[in-house]
């Protein structure tokens, strides 16, 4: 712990100083208000003691400075020292930012059990502080963990809403395309059947970081909409770039190779529905885009899957 001493009566600082060190504290000292504030601002101390009676600056205008120095959620204690205390004294020493008084000749036992409290409140108030940064970390954590899926670790239907209808407000108004795909594994129950749903996860986890590869603008959103289901908005993408990234898509998760018993050329294949949209009130809206794109998905599984369909256009 370290103690600043401002006082300009040199026997009292230095009795002081003498006091706190007895105590196992350091103690700095300075004899007039701006030296301690310069002192204050390169040491930060851990307490103050503070002389009221002082030539230029008193003690009342040199802890108000001091407390303007200090940021937000920092707090120093400050003992005023004074030979004489009437209430309004004690009263103004509060309002300028102090926390307690001491009366000169300071006594030995008196400046002890001060200390002893003032260091007990700073304990507690640092206590606090820590608490308090571990307290945001775990709320950084919560909000990050709602937004992401527990199994694939890429966006949850959560997030995709979110970012979806944000999107869609975006493009509304400034008359942008957006697109959607939505893409679903092909023959999943039976993958599920043959190689058990550990696999089955497993199996989620790498289409789903194979979707995620193939989005590259800041704004693309990949997310898994449920079960074996994938969703991914497009902003300011026309039907042609949304066809590419699908196609991409779908060739990526063939491209991972991994038996399926079941599956389109004994492999796991993805289908995708393609739909695209300019969003205009009235003529269309963010639930008309996902069900073009949901209808586009049914058409490829019907054309025999491993495929990528487009929605006709007015149909979101
Ligand atoms: P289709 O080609 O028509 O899409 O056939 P499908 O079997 O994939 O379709 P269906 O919707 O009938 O089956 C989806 C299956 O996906 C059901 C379930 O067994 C599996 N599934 C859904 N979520 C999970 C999951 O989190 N983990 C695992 N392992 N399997 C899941
Ligand atoms: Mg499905
Ligand atoms: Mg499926």
């Amino acid at each position: 712990m370290k103690a600043l001493v401002i006082d300009d009566a040199l026997t009292s600082a230095m009795l002081i100083c003498h006091l706190l060190r007895k105590m196992g504290i350091e103690a700095l000292s300075a004899n007039e208000g701006p030296a301690g504030i310069e002192l204050f601002k390169e040491q930060r101390p851990d307490l103050v003691l503070l002389d009221v009676n002082m030539p230029g600056m008193d003690g009342y205008e040199t802890a108000k400075r001091m407390r303007q120095l200090e940021r937000d959620g920092e707090w120093t204690p400050i003992i005023f020292l004074t030979s004489h205390t009437s209430d309004e004294d004690l009263e103004h020493g509060i309002a300028v930012g102090g926390d307690d008084y001491l009366v000169k000749p300071v006594s030995e036992i008196v400046l002890s059990a001060k200390v002893r409290a003032m260091q007990r409140i700073a304990q507690m108030r640092y206590s606090l502080v820590v608490l308090t940064r571990r307290l945001d970390e775990a709320n950084r954590e919560l909000v990050r963990l709602s937004s992401v899926d527990g199994l694939t670790g890429i966006s949850n239907r959560r997030q995709f809403d979110e970012i979806y209808t944000r999107e869609w407000a975006r493009a509304t108004r400034s008359c942008a395309t957006l697109s959607v795909l939505m893409c679903d594994v092909d023959y999943f129950k039976q993958y599920n059947d043959l190689y058990g749903h550990q696999a089955g996860d497993e199996c989620l986890r790498e289409v789903a970081g194979v979707l995620q590869s193939c989005v590259r603008r800041p704004a693309d959103l990949v997310a898994r909409y449920g079960g074996e289901e994938f969703s991914v908005v497009l902003p300011d993408t026309d039907v042609d770039g949304a066809f590419r990234v699908a196609e991409t898509m779908r060739e990526g998760v063939a491209g991972l190779d991994i038996p399926h018993g079941s599956g389109k050329d004994g492999k796991v294949s993805i289908s995708i529905g393609v739909a695209c949209v300019v969003p205009q009130k009235g003529a269309n809206s963010k639930e008309s885009l996902l069900l073009a794109a949901d209808t586009a998905l049914y058409a490829a599984k019907q054309k025999g899957r491993n495929c990528v369909e487009i929605a006709p256009e007015g149909n979101a």
